[in-house]
């Protein structure tokens, strides 16, 4: 792993100590080697007015980072703001990092789960998440593998198709 990613890695980490929940993850959005966004996962009940079970990091950090990039943007259409996504969000790295509350490790496993990946190929936003044993993995979006469903998910099976709204709202909506 390179310095830097290190580095934004346990910054990330320390974002995470934010969070309110059980798992605690932290999020960056890093333009080059610099901090634009940070997001942590939590149990706000709606994000731009759906309601969520639970806010993941990565998506806390995304809806950020839409504010941003989409300020003062006019689209004709879902494709012209597509590809204006896929374009911008090259220019972006994400890292997302899970806390580990044993001495002998670091990180735990945050890979992003199906929802997330989505809205991240979306933007077409590079990823850098910590693994089991501390390992760190960088990755396109799209070579994220679609397999892991989250203990959130699990349990409330309902709340996936909700879930599925809020993300679509996240990069369609109005920002
Ligand atoms: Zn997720």
């Amino acid at each position: 792993m390179s310095k830097s990613n290190k580095k934004l890695c346990l910054l990330a980490l320390e974002k995470s100590s934010e969070s309110s929940q059980k798992f605690r993850h932290g999020a960056i959005i890093t333009k080059g080697k610099k901090p634009i966004v940070y997001g942590v996962n939590h149990s706000r009940c709606t994000i731009n007015g759906n309601y969520s079970s639970c806010v993941h990091a990565e998506i806390d950090a995304i809806h950020k980072w839409l504010k941003i990039v989409l300020k003062g943007k006019k689209f004709n259409n879902k494709k012209e703001r597509l590809k204006f996504l896929k374009m911008k969000g090259k220019k972006y790295k994400l890292y997302v990092v899970r806390e580990n509350n044993s001495k002998n490790e670091i990180f735990s496993n945050s890979k992003p789960c199906n929802d997330c990946t989505q809205v991240l190929q979306i933007c077409n936003i590079r990823i850098i998440y910590s693994y089991n044993n501390d390992v760190i993995i960088s990755t396109k979006p799209n070579k994220l593998s679609d397999s892991i469903i989250t203990s959130g998910n699990r349990s409330f099976p309902i709340n996936i198709q909700k879930k599925k709204s809020i993300n679509n709202n996240l990069v369609f909506g109005t920002y």
